[in-house]
């Protein structure tokens, strides 16, 4: 059981999901024209989204993934990460793109970012499928976005609320009823 129940409204269905990684793979295809690439992909989150981009780049790439949690409460993050899986690579002198599910505080991201930039990479850009900008706390913005959205939990393709519905094939609102005991 997928859990669908839980979810009050469908805010990108598969077909969306598809187009915005074609339109984000061809913009990247087109910038890094010349260049090696390497994609580090933020686990769990970024993991659906990590696979249908990258199938959309029509250059030689590399990938490398990093998992990252930020203690905070249930749906917020905080100002603290905690690298749980680093890279395997080296990125010294190496064009690295993340690829991220969400910038929202843009607390990770911030954090994420800056330990990267000291091991000398030779550009750090910056992919998320979701832009939540209501909630920044961090100064970041980000190189490629699919899609801005508005101040909403939402969760699928990816995405999970306690490490559930990252299997929905679609990206939804989950009912604040399932977290508003929290
Ligand atoms: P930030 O550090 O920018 O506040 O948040 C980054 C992380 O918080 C994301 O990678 C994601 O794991 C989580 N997050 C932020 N907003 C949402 C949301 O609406 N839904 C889900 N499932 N996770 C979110």
């Amino acid at each position: 059981m997928r859990m669908d129940k839980d979810i009050c409204k469908v805010m990108f269905n598969e077909v969306e999901l598809q187009g915005v990684c074609k339109r984000l793979g061809e913009q990247i295809t087109k910038d890094y024209e010349g260049k090696d690439l390497l994609i580090v992909g933020i686990l769990n989150g970024a993991i659906v989204f990590v696979t249908d981009l990258m199938r959309q780049i029509d250059r030689q790439i590399n990938i490398d993934f990093m998992s990252v949690s930020s203690y905070g409460n249930g749906t917020t993050s905080s100002g603290n990460i905690h690298v749980a899986k680093d890279l395997n690579s080296d990125i010294a002198g190496r064009n690295v793109l993340i690829v991220e599910d969400i910038l929202d505080t843009g607390n990770t991201l911030h954090q994420l970012t800056n330990m990267l930039k000291e091991r000398n990479p030779a550009s750090l850009k910056v992919c998320v499928l979701l832009d939540k900008p209501a909630r920044r706390e961090q100064e970041i913005y980000a190189d490629y976005v699919g899609y801005t959205i508005p101040d909403a939990f939402v969760v699928g393709y990816g995405l999970d609320y306690a490490e559930e519905y990252r299997n929905l094939p679609y990206i939804g609102v989950l009912s604040p009823s399932v977290y508003s005991h929290e």
